[in-house]
Formats: C-alpha cells, sequence, structure tokens
C-alpha cells in the first residue's frame, strides 16, 4: 500500500525522480518497493514521519543533535536572529552571534590555549581548514618541509578531497587513492615512535578522533594513548590536530573527549554537535602561536586564503550559543552521568543475546557488533546490521549501521525511559532478523 508520501506527487516521489542521496546505493533506494520514510516533525528525542509514527532518533540524526529536536530555546534563538539578520559576510564584516560564540567556545578550553576561532560550513571543512593552517605556519616559520600528516587506520574526518585524504576506510577510499594528497598511515602509536628522524621532520600533524573512531565501527582507544600522543607531538614539533567533529559537546560525557585525558590540542575542529544539530556550523580553534605566525604586511603574503561563504553565519552561530546556554541551564553534562552508566547496564545486559558481540560505549556513544556465532561475523555483502536497523524502525527506534556495528548515539536528553525503549527496539530487531 502507498503511503501518502509516496503518493502522487508526494515528497517520497518527488525524492525519488531527483534526488541522489548521501552514502546511499540509489538502485535500492528507488526501487518500486522502497517506500522512503519523510520525517516531518522532530519533538525531544523523537521524530515523526509523514504517516505520524513516532520514532526515537536512535543516532542523533547521524551524530548531530545534543538537547533534542525543536528545543524551544534553540527555536527562539533562530526566529529572532532570522528576523534580525540570517546572513551576512564574514570577508571584510563581522557579526555579534559569531563574536560572542567565539568567546564562549575558547572559554571552553584552558586559559590562554585555544584563542582563536575560525568559522566555517561542516566537519569537513573544520579539518580542512587545520590542515592548511599548519602547513602555512611551517612555511611562514622557516620549515617549510614539514608538510606532510600522519593518521590512524580506520580514521575518518570527512569527504571532502583533503579531509578525505587523512580516512583511513578502504571502502570510501581506495577508488580516490589517486587524487589523494600522501598521509602517512599509521595503526598506533607505537608505529609514530618507531618513524625515522626523517619522516618525523617532515610531519606538520598528527589527525586523530580522540578516545573514539567514529565511521570506524565506533573503536575505543586504549587509555592514556592521546596523552602520549601529545606528549611525542611535543617532543618532535609536531602539531596534535584534533577531530572533534563527532565527540565534541557531550557526547562523550565530558564537554570535549580531550578533557579525559586532560590534553589541550593544537588545533581542534568542532561540527555536527555544536549548533546542537540545528544548522550546519563548524569551528576550528587554534593558538595565539598559529595564529601570530600569519601576521604581517599584506605584500609578505603571509595571509590565509582560505574561506567559504557562509563563513561565521548569524543562524549557526545564535544556534550555537543558545546550545551552550542549555548545557548551563539544564546542567546537561550533570544529568548526563547517570544515563551513561544505565546505558553501560543495558548494553550488558543485551550482551547475553546470542547475535551481539562486542559491544563498546564511550560515554553516550554505543557501537554493537552482531555476529552470526561468538567470534563469526556475517559476511559484510548481506547487510545484516542495516536489515536489522531497518526491522528496528518497526519498534520504533530509528538509526544507522556502520557495516555490522549497530550504533546507538541519542541526544544527550534522552530518558530513562527512551533509554529502555531503544535498546528493547534493538533488541527486538536483532531477534526479528537473526533469529530467522
Ligand atoms: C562526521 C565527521 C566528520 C565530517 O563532518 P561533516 O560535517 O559530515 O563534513 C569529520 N570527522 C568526524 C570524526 C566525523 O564524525
Amino acid at each position: 500500500m502507498l503511503t501518502e508520501a509516496m503518493g502522487k506527487g508526494g515528497p517520497a516521489e518527488i525524492d525519488k525522480k531527483h534526488i541522489w542521496h548521501p552514502f546511499t546505493q540509489m538502485r535500492d533506494w528507488c526501487a518500486p518497493g522502497h517506500d522512503p520514510l519523510v520525517i516531518t516533525e522532530g519533538r525531544g528525542s523523537v521524530l515523526i514521519d509523514s504517516e505520524g509514527r513516532e520514532y526515537l532518533d536512535g543516532n542523533s540524526s547521524i551524530w548531530t543533535n545534543i538537547h533534542g529536536h525543536s528545543h524551544p530555546r534553540i527555536v527562539r534563538a533562530i526566529q529572532e536572529q532570522a528576523a534580525k539578520l540570517a546572513h551576512s559576510s564574514f570577508l571584510g564584516f563581522t557579526n555579534e552571534p559569531a563574536a560572542r560564540l567565539a568567546e564562549k567556545l575558547v572559554a571552553l578550553f584552558p586559559p590562554q590555549t585555544l584563542t582563536r576561532v575560525f568559522y566555517s560550513d561542516d566537519g569537513s571543512t573544520a579539518i580542512e581548514v587545520a590542515l592548511k593552517m599548519a602547513v602555512q605556519y611551517n612555511q611562514l616559520t622557516g620549515n617549510p618541509e614539514r608538510c606532510r600528516f600522519a593518521a590512524f587506520d580506520r580514521a575518518y574526518h570527512g569527504d571532502t578531497a583533503g579531509a578525505a585524504s587523512l580516512g583511513g576506510i578502504a571502502a570510501f577510499q581506495d577508488r580516490f587513492a589517486p587524487l589523494s594528497f600522501p598521509v602517512l598511515r599509521v595503526d598506533g602509536l607505537a608505529a609514530l615512535e618507531n618513524l625515522d628522524a626523517a619522516t618525523r621532520a617532515s610531519l606538520a600533524g598528527v589527525v586523530i578522533e580522540p578516545l573514539v573512531q567514529g565511521a570506524g565501527g565506533m573503536r575505543l582507544w586504549p587509555a592514556g594513548l592521546l596523552r602520549e600522543l601529545r606528549a611525542w607531538c611535543d617532543r618532535n614539533g609536531v602539531f596534535l590536530i584534533l577531530d572533534e567533529v563527532m565527540t565534541g559537546f557531550g557526547r562523550t560525557g565530558k564537554m570535549f573527549a580531550c578533557q579525559h585525558e586532560g590534553v589541550v590540542p593544537d588545533f581542534i575542529a568542532l561540527a555536527k554537535g555544536l549548533s546542537g544539530g540545528t544548522m550546519p556550523l563548524a569551528a576550528t580553534l587554534t593558538t595565539e602561536k598559529v595564529f601570530a605566525a600569519f601576521l604581517g604586511d599584506y605584500a609578505e603574503m603571509k595571509t590565509l586564503f582560505y574561506g567559504h561563504s557562509y563563513c561565521g553565519n548569524p543562524l549557526g552561530c545564535a544556534s550555537a550559543l543558545a546550545s551552550l546556554e542549555i548545557f548551563e541551564e539544564e546542567q546537561t553534562l550533570a544529568q548526563l552521568q547517570p544515563k551513561i552508566a544505565r546505558m553501560r547496564d543495558l548494553l550488558s545486559a543485551f550482551g547475553r543475546e546470542p547475535h551481539a558481540g562486542e559491544i563498546r560505549q564511550c560515554g553516550f556513544i554505543a557501537g554493537i557488533d552482531i555476529v552470526r556465532a561468538p567470534g563469526v561475523p556475517y559476511p559484510w555483502q548481506e547487510q545484516t546490521g542495516a536489515k536489522v536497523c531497518l526491522a528496528a524502525r518497526r519498534h520504533g527506534l530509528l538509526t544507522r549501521p556502520i557495516r555490522d556495528t549497530l550504533v546507538l548515539m541519542p541526544p544527550l536528553c534522552l530518558t530513562d525511559e527512551e533509554l529502555e525503549s531503544a535498546v528493547g527496539a534493538l533488541r527486538s530487531a536483532l531477534r526479528d532478523v537473526c533469529a530467522a
């Protein structure tokens, strides 16, 4: 039966005719049997489709949402800002929300550490900015040979060509290898420590997703690795570039993942949750030392020639300011701690399911491997993870797997009751698909 959305002239029908979706096999999407879900509303942790069905937002709308959908404070901030000024250029002008947000972001880090904020639009661009700043800094300070980056196996730093060059996921990577700039790929700290002096001296920076690699399958780094990496970078004159696009804004239980190990990077890339998950907005923060190297007479050509049309967008910055205010007013991080513990308990019970493999949790982020039998994965081509997530919809949960790893990363405002429902929906879906 066709839903209303799939009916003639409905959004799903039009979509199938004209849209090309990200990370999607469009032959499957456009197949006659596929009835795309049309999301029409969001309230708190719940998304509502065009048929009026409600679902828990199990992956925070691809890792972006923080305080729930349509949070009144963020809605008001966007409405008020839109009525005043939706956008003006950041090339040559400034605006109040962007300035105030920069001050707030800087204040989230220890004094006199990350003092400069460069705005862009998404996680990929936040990384691109850090790469260009790091390379140009080295040129400007007499070390032009430091122009390469080290990044980790299974890393994910975005899809634009520069950010993608850092990525270590073969399925996303291999096809474009000839276009990628050279990156030193390492599998851990030991590999860095074993580099010869010449290679170390060719590095501008090391890029890492702190504590947990997201798109690589919610893989946890050993405790202490980040602190050791900071020390290695300091010993070798290499910048530490943290990609907190996924882990930022409370997801790991602290505002930023690097705080778990008392580490301050030379660059940090923020995006996804920065605006509370409402507007595309990103920020790259760096130190006054880096910033100062770019100062000079115009004719010296030290300027950072980089920018996007929507840098410093007032709507995005107003929503981010509102999101940070909610963190304070609602004591979001304090409220989150018992929920993290509750998630741990629920997942440990989930682990007794015969088709549950390894379960990894970092703060309010969880990855659950599903297996045919203990230690025996499903063939990836069978898309078992995707089938389980499709089945979870029938039990009231939306999420998207990473191959055969189920992802549970709900908005931080999720209630205990909703958390139980979310884990219950995954359990029912796993039984539907795997016990058959
Ligand atoms: C999502 C993500 C990115 C890319 O962000 P986009 O906004 O999708 O460009 C980069 N790094 C990490 C760790 C991410 O999770």
